[in-house]
């Protein structure tokens, strides 16, 4: 049985979704040890469950050492299925990370899926979902993967509850990408949000995040709205996407304490750093995108504005799954450039 070490690189939960991922897509078993050793509550929590509890659904798998905390499980998976799922994470644990895990083997199983998740849409340390929604799935689009999606409820911490459904048609080959040249910046949109609390609210997040965004050498068109939106707790956010010859996306969440104008500056700053790089893939778009390269019928490249912890051990743990070469010019932290060949 192949087994991942849990405490390389970054040493988080995002070595147990890609490893269950790429099992369950590969079927191939795998036990994995050190589970979320980096993290100060190492082990499984309620939300790496879900994951596991989805894709055992998904691959009819035979799995143990599932409890919370446990820092060392197996997984052995059946052929995954495609079909109509639901799942309700049952507290804010992220829907988007959820995804991440799920959809792989999904793409490439024998019909189309339909996914439901309850949970949290737009809570910390995780893709909030209009990166899903607006980033994500429009590149999976490019690589030929037919998938769409909708929110029907947001969902902050601490209560989650958010809805999310996403369609998806069966792909049998995903598209290599070559984008290393950015070009120019055409459009910055976004939307402004707030869920159970006042329109005011919204309004100076978007006045803070249009003032930040006035300042970009290349003036392009910028349009930002403010939105009201139905959630069981109360939350804001901010979105911006950035369009050139690659779309980019970023974020920020409000939190008691923190001023509406530091949620605007915060998301706008991003974007601002993202821009001066000269590269073409946001860092997370980046750590997120590479699984579906590495699978993909020929060899990938882009730039992006910052090679990061996650990349690095996302890179990694799908080299022990697939024979892969995989080449990241760059340092840490810093922009860089890579090429994938499958
Ligand atoms: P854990 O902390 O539970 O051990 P982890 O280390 O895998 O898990 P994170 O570091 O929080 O989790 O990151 C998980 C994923 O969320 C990564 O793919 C990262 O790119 C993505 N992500 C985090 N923040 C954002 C954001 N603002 N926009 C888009 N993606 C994001």
């Amino acid at each position: 049985m192949l087994e991942i070490d849990g405490s390389y690189g970054e040493g988080g939960g995002q070595i147990l979704r890609t490893a269950l991922s790429l099992s369950c897509l590969l079927r191939r078993p795998c036990r994995i040890v050190n589970i979320r050793r980096a993290r100060k509550k190492p082990g499984l929590m309620p939300q790496h469950l879900a994951c596991v509890r989805l894709l055992t659904l998904i691959s009819n798998a035979k799995v143990s050492g599932t409890d919370v905390g446990s820092t060392e499980m197996t997984f052995e998976p059946g052929e995954p299925v495609s079909g109509d799922y639901f799942f309700d994470i049952g507290t804010a644990g992220s829907t988007s990370l959820l995804l991440q895990a799920v959809l792989p083997p999904l793409v490439f199983a024998r019909g189309p899926s339909r996914i439901t998740l309850v949970g949290g849409t737009h809570v910390p340390f995780s893709p909030p979902y209009h990166f899903i929604s607006e980033i994500f799935l429009p590149m999976l689009g490019r690589l030929g993967v037919v998938v769409s999606s909708s929110i029907e409820r947001h969902g902050f911490y601490p209560r989650g509850g958010g809805k999310i459904s996403i369609t998806l048609q069966p792909c049998s080959k995903v598209k290599a990408i070559s984008l290393e040249e950015r070009g120019d910046i055409v459009s910055v949109t976004g939307i402004s949000a707030v869920g159970n609390l006042p329109a005011s609210i919204a309004e100076r997040q978007r006045n803070a995040a249009e003032a930040v965004l006035a300042g970009i050498p290349a003036r392009p068109e910028i349009s930002m709205k403010t939105v009201m939106v139905d959630s069981y707790s109360p939350g804001t956010f901010v979105f911006l996407k950035a369009e050139s010859r690659c779309t980019s996306g970023f974020s920020s969440l409000g939190e008691q304490g923190k001023r509406a104008e530091a949620v605007g500056e915060e998301a706008a700053r991003e974007l601002v750093r993202h821009l001066e790089t000269g590269a073409c893939i946001d860092s997370h778009l980046a750590d997120q995108l590479v699984i579906y390269l590495c699978l993909a019928g020929g060899a990938s490249k882009f730039t992006t504005s910052r090679i990061s912890g996650h990349l690095m051990t996302n890179l990694w743990v799908i080299r022990q799954f697939l024979d892969i070469s995989c080449k990241v010019e760059g340092e840490l932290g810093k922009p860089g450039r890579v090429a994938i060949i499958p």
